[in-house]
């Protein structure tokens, strides 16, 4: 969508209102009184085939005595008549649209088409089409509240877009308590046209914004998303809630990645890749808010306390040692200092106890110290309402203190009646200020995270050795022959085709040639049944391992095809995989991916065996993976320990487990064919690792590709 267009809906010379009206109460007058209210320049048009004046201003009353080209019509008539009059809108030369109306897709079939034609109408004659079913537009720089909201927010630097009408109206009633104000409110509704990609693109380079928040229920091209979302992020924060994630489509997964790799964990990969910090509810997304459109972002992880109150200075240092932030030593220079002013009792140390006498002056000599102490990259304020507090002038101390540092300084006024002042002089002079401790931290955790994102290394891109055409020929054969599974016996030559390491593996269709691949390639091996038609081989009791002579590895060939071929009655009976055993002590873990429909590929990391979808402890990222991608991901799941090795034990190979990590990325962007594929086990130790098991899964008509 060029950009001109956005122009015309985001600051437009002129608006149009389409089905104005003279009562108050109606959507059509309260659009006209808001844009009147909000002090908007322009012109205003209300349009009412009735004629008459609103709030003052004559109406016009048709479409076609519309002054032309029109930059925006906010539309507010019955659903069965708004095509008609964008129609019109369009020969008028109209460059924008909000279709406030409801009663489109989100009210089935009927208005389903009618929203395509709409949408059809609106990309035909390039016209930035916002909604429908929405509240509408608020650009406070220019008093454009083209919305049917009460209230006007107060301007400031946060924008804000949302998928959900009703959650508008939520949080700019939150705003107008806290004293937040906006930059652009913008309702998406249906997202006929407009999306919340082209929201981003726009916000990127709006001047007035510094942050940006959303509550997105999905995403409709998440490649776009993708690309827009962390083009912008490198530039400004953006913080999300995501709501509407379930489970659904979970259920009939085949491997335990098909079973944990749902949309949530595509879309918190998406965020995550893309630099979006995810808000878990409307609390966090309001204390994040506040913190990054208020305060720089810390260069480090050390925060330093300053309490006038033992109990929660100890709190906030608890909570400290939880996070990703460190309780920053202080220099010497700067203990001396505070030695020199603060009473015998208090603590010099972080947390920096200047005791429940602490006056504002008291505060503001702490707190100028330890800002310019160079060890120390943030600072968390702690008051709690003693008698002697001097609640208001301290607040003003530390406003004029953090107005002067590049450091970002955060208040924590604990109470509710007492503090209320302070707390209100501290965010109009913004400085955040909570209630808690934890919510001050855990926002400055964000923003150190933030920081590390906006300065990470240069991503690195590797591409595989690998045989594309013999690969190309497994997956072939597969869909001759109808199958859309691909077992592990089948799977050998795709693995080999892309490098992959695997145990010396054979196919024995009799007991006799079961023990002469044993002989081959030395004791002790595993015996696993191999057929096409089963694919979870333990299941019928069909992997034995640790076989070490001739007599164990013909009983159990002769033992897992019998049994097999009793419990599975359809399945064809290949033989059996004799195998090379994985030394003792190698641990096993699972790497996989499944293709989500809006993101691609998912991959997924966790330890393997059969406890992996009780423990959940998994890491996803979506392909492809860069190098630090794979790095990450192993060290993101909280066994991470286990694999570096307890009790003596030495380190897995790390490096081995990436390859195959990188290795399984660039199978799945190969193959789009590949709906999702699985190595489970990958059995690992301190020289290297092997693919034990892999089972490869194809598209199917209905699930799409
Ligand atoms: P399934 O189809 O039941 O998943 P696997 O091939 O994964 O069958 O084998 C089941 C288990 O047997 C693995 O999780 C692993 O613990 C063990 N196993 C399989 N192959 C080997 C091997 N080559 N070396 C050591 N252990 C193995
Ligand atoms: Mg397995």
């Amino acid at each position: 969508m060029p950009e001109y267009i956005l122009e015309a809906l985001f600051t437009p010379k002129a608006v149009a209102v389409v089905g104005a009206s003279a009562s108050p109460g109606k959507v059509g007058h309260s659009v006209v009184s808001n844009l009147v209210e909000a002090g908007y320049q322009g012109e205003i048009f209300p349009v009412n085939p009735k004629g008459g004046e609103v709030l003052g201003i004559p109406v016009v009353q048709s479409i076609a005595d519309l002054p032309s080209p029109l930059d925006l019509a906010v539309i507010c008539i019955p659903p069965r008549i708004v095509l008609d009059a964008v129609r019109q809108l369009a020969e008028r030369g109209v460059r924008a649209v909000i279709v406030i109306t409801a009663g489109f897709k989100e009210t089935g079939r009927e208005g389903y088409y009618l929203e395509q034609e709409l949408t059809s109408i609106a990309r035909t004659h390039g016209i930035a089409l916002l909604g429908p079913n929405c509240l509408g537009l608020n650009n406070t720089a220019c008093g454009m509240n083209a919305t049917f909201a009460a209230g006007q927010p107060q301007s400031g630097n946060i924008a804000f877009f949302s998928q959900s009408g009703a959650l508008c109206t939520a949080i700019l009633d939150w705003a107008l308590g806290e004293n937040i104000g906006f930059s652009k409110f913008i309702s998406l509704g249906n997202k006929a046209v407009l999306d919340e990609s082209d929201m981003l693109e726009y916000l990127h380079d709006d001047a007035k914004t510094s942050v940006i928040l959303g509550y997105m229920e999905s995403v409709d091209d998440g490649a776009r998303f993708m690309q827009v979302a962390r083009k912008v992020s490198a530039e400004k924060p953006v913080i999300v809630i995501k709501s509407g994630t379930t489970a659904a489509g979970a259920k009939a997964a085949s491997s335990h990645t098909g079973a944990m790799a749902g949309s949530d964990q595509a879309y918190s990969a998406a965020f995550g890749q893309a630099g979006i910090m995810r808000a878990p509810d409307v609390a966090t997304l309001f204390n994040l808010a506040q913190a990054f459109s208020m305060q720089p972002l810390p260069k480090g992880p050390n925060l330093a306390i300053i309490t006038n109150s033992g109990g929660p200075g100890i709190m906030a240092a608890d909570v400290c040692e939880k996070s990703n932030l460190l309780m920053s030593p202080l220099s010497a220079s700067t203990v001396e200092a505070l030695g020199e002013f603060l009473p015998p009792f208090a603590s010099l140390y972080n947390p920096v106890d200047i005791i429940g006498d602490a006056d504002a002056a008291r505060y503001r000599q702490t707190l100028e110290a330890v800002t310019r102490d160079d060890l120390v990259h943030a600072i968390l304020v702690l008051l709690t309402p003693t008698a002697s507090a001097q609640i208001t002038e301290t607040a003003k101390a530390i406003a004029e203190v953090a107005a002067k540092t590049e450091k970002p300084v955060f208040a924590c006024f604990m109470g509710q009646q007492r503090i209320r002042p302070g707390r209100e002089i501290l965010l109009s002079a913004g400085v955040p200020c909570y209630g808690f401790p934890e919510p001050a931290i855990s926002s400055l955790e964000a923003m150190y995270r933030h920081h590390i994102w906006k300065n990470r290394p240069e991503a690195v891109s590797v591409s595989r050795m690998r045989d594309r055409a013999r690969a190309e020929a497994v997956l072939a054969k597969a869909r001759r022959s109808g199958c859309v599974e691909i077992v592990e016996f089948q799977a050998q030559e795709l693995l080999k085709a892309y490098g992959l390491p695997l145990p010396r593996t054979e196919l024995a269709r009799t007991s006799d040639e079961a023990v002469a691949a044993a002989e081959s390639m030395g004791y002790p091996v595993v015996v696993k049944i191999a057929s096409p038609q089963i694919s979870h081989k333990s299941d019928v009791n069909g992997v034995r391992v640790g076989l070490k002579d001739a007599g164990a590895v013909r009983a159990a060939f002769m033992d897992v095809t019998s049994r097999a071929q009793r419990l599975r009655k359809d399945a064809f009976i290949s033989g059996c995989l004799v195998q090379e055993m994985a030394p003792g002590g190698a641990k096993e873990v699972i790497v996989g991916f499944k293709r989500d429909p809006q993101f691609g590929a998912l991959l997924m990391f966790g330890l393997g065996g059969i406890y992996v979808e009780v423990l959940r402890d998994i890491a996803f990222r979506l392909a492809p993976l860069t190098v630090g991608d794979a790095h990450a991901m192993i060290r993101d799941i909280r066994s991470y320990p286990l694999l570096r090795g307890v009790r003596g034990e030495p380190p897995v190979n790390f490096k081995a487990i990436e390859d195959i990590l990188l290795t399984m990325s660039q199978l799945a962007v190969d193959f789009p064919d590949i709906y999702e594929a699985e190595f489970n086990p990958v059995l690992v130790d301190h020289d290297g690792a092997i693919v034990a098991d892999v089972r490869v899964t194809l598209c199917t008509y209905d699930e799409g590709s």
